[in-house]
């Protein structure tokens, strides 16, 4: 019997949904090799979007192959070369080295200006965008996937032989892949407020550690002559609950951090503080299935230690690109076809980012905030007098030093001595002020006592964040594995 294949009227090959670092840079590379793609975006461009708008040296690379650094836009951008940071009475100035491999030291871009140049590119290369478009359900049949989408109150529909999820932390598409919502264990919450006419180098970024909010961050990243981008990421199992206290919270920190201060100077808020999730990688979430995939935030590809997102989002559209390129032209979009972006994800980021996660979740019991704080205090003492070690901690910040690279013998002894001669130098001074040393001793051993009280007052949760962290460091074993 002859079978009749019916013969299908794609839209286009590939439907991005959602048009941020990720959509756009996918649409760029599959259009560039003659894929059909279409985009839909829910808003339409120039669109803002709640950054700390610091674009990674790795980024950056990524971003010059597309021409992007050839812009004005670029070239007028903020050029960092240090980081400065800072804790209750102590902070360290960080030069930073530019590897030989990346063409630029990190730019302060603001996500309004960043999104529309590589929508632009895209658009150039002849990817179709439509704008004010919300995905709103899909369907995956056999030969075709089928997407729906609203324009204000009127409703349209897309055929595509494959739909990638590029809608940022609250991916729909990811919901629907999943199944589930993302775990809140693996998520932070950011915020962020623009300044104007404020001080300080436009070279240096700023981040500020305390205790109110560990194991987040406060930054002010330099914008423009005399702007910045004041923000702030906490992590969503310790925030407080009503959104009020968050942003109460931020407040309270750039009305009384003497540091912060000092650099905002007269300098004042142009908006009111915005909101925004970061869902970070959990190893457990399928990111590819039959003629679906995610790339980007959408697949939690953000590194939790910095919140640094823009890099992965383009380096994973590219990885996207190169293998949809060959299942489009194979004519095969099943979860098996896909496998190789996943593998190469897996290989890339998966184990620095499981270790990254680690070590958050490690920050994340408060009742031992006040070691970590002391932990922090001996990384800024070492940052001063050894360049070499400066430089790890900040590439791990701007994401061009994978966490686990850094934790070599030669690295943790470091610390290990660090703490050894701040001990000294204590014990030092404390032989010229022995009042000093006693009341100090006193100190201790009070915090000592309220961190063991409080571990005794609610064993269950603590016994729910030890299994947590234990199943993360499984985590971190496996992927270990995989590496050697
Ligand atoms: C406060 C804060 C500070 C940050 N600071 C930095 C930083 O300094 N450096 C850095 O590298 N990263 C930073 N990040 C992370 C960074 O913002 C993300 O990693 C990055 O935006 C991810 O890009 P993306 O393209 O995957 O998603 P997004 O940029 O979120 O783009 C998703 C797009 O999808 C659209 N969309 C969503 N749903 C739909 C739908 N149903 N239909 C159609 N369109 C849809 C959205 O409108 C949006 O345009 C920060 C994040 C936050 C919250």
């Amino acid at each position: 019997m002859v079978q009749i294949r019916q013969k299908i009227e794609y839209d286009c090959d590939v439907l991005i949904v959602g048009g941020g670092p990720a959509g756009s840079a996918l649409a760029y590379h599959l259009a560039k090799a003659n894929i059909k793609t279409i985009v839909i975006e829910a808003k339409k461009f120039p669109r803002d979007k709640v950054c700390g708008d610091g674009v990674s040296p790795v980024a950056l690379r990524e971003l010059h192959t597309m021409g992007i650094t050839q812009t004005n836009t670029f070239k007028k951008a903020n050029s960092i070369d240090t980081v400065g940071l800072f804790m209750k009475n102590d902070q360290a100035h960080i030069n930073l080295e530019k590897p030989d491999d990346l063409p630029f030291h990190a730019r302060i871009i603001p996500r309004m200006e960043l999104d529309a140049m590589i929508y632009d590119t895209a658009k150039k290369e002849g990817a179709v965008f439509y704008e004010n478009c919300r995905m709103i359900d899909y369907k995956v049949y056999a030969n075709k996937v089928v997407t729906t989408y609203k324009n204000g109150k009127k409703e349209g529909r897309l055929i595509s032989k494959l739909i990638v999820g590029a809608d940022g932390s609250r991916s729909l598409v990811g919901r629907k892949l999943r199944g589930y919502q993302p775990d809140p264990a693996y998520q932070l919450l950011g915020l962020r407020s623009y300044y104007e006419g404020v001080n300080g180098p436009r070279n240096r970024v700023d981040v500020y550690f305390s205790e109110e909010n560990f194991p987040g961050i406060y930054w002010l990243f330099p914008k423009g002559e005399t702007g910045a981008n004041v923000g702030m990421a906490m992590i969503f199992k310790t925030c407080p609950k009503e959104a009020s206290e968050v942003r109460q919270c931020f407040a309270n920190h750039i009305a009384t951090n003497p540091d912060l201060r000092k650099r905002l100077g007269n300098g004042k808020a142009t908006e009111k503080i915005q909101g925004w999730p970061i869902t970070f990688y959990d190893s457990r979430n399928p990111i590819t299935a039959d003629r679906a995939m995610l790339v980007g935030e959408a697949a939690g590809l953000i590194n939790p230690l910095s919140g640094d997102g823009i890099q992965y989002a383009v380096l994973s559209a590219r990885w996207a690109a190169e293998s949809l390129i060959d299942c489009i032209q194979q004519d095969d979009c099943s979860a098996d076809a896909l496998e190789g972006y996943k593998n190469q994800l897996e290989k890339e980021l998966a184990y620095d980012f499981s270790l990254s996660n680690l070590l958050v979740q490690f920050g994340r019991n408060k009742t031992l905030t006040p070691l970590w704080m002391n932990f922090l205090n001996i990384l800024i003492s070492r940052c001063k007098h050894d360049p070499k070690f400066a430089a790890i901690i900040a590439g791990i910040f701007e994401g061009t030093y994978p966490s686990y690279k850094a934790l070599t013998p030669d690295f943790i002894m470091k610390i290990l001595f660090q703490a050894g001669l701040d001990a000294n130098g204590y014990l030092l001074n404390g032989l010229a002020q022995p009042g000093q040393l006693v009341a100090d001793g006193a100190k201790f051993a009070v915090t000592t006592r309220n961190t063991v009280t409080e571990l005794a007052k609610n064993p269950k949760a603590h016994i729910s964040w030890l299994t947590d962290v234990a199943g993360k460091t499984l985590n971190v074993a496996r992927h270990s594995l995989n590496k050697i």
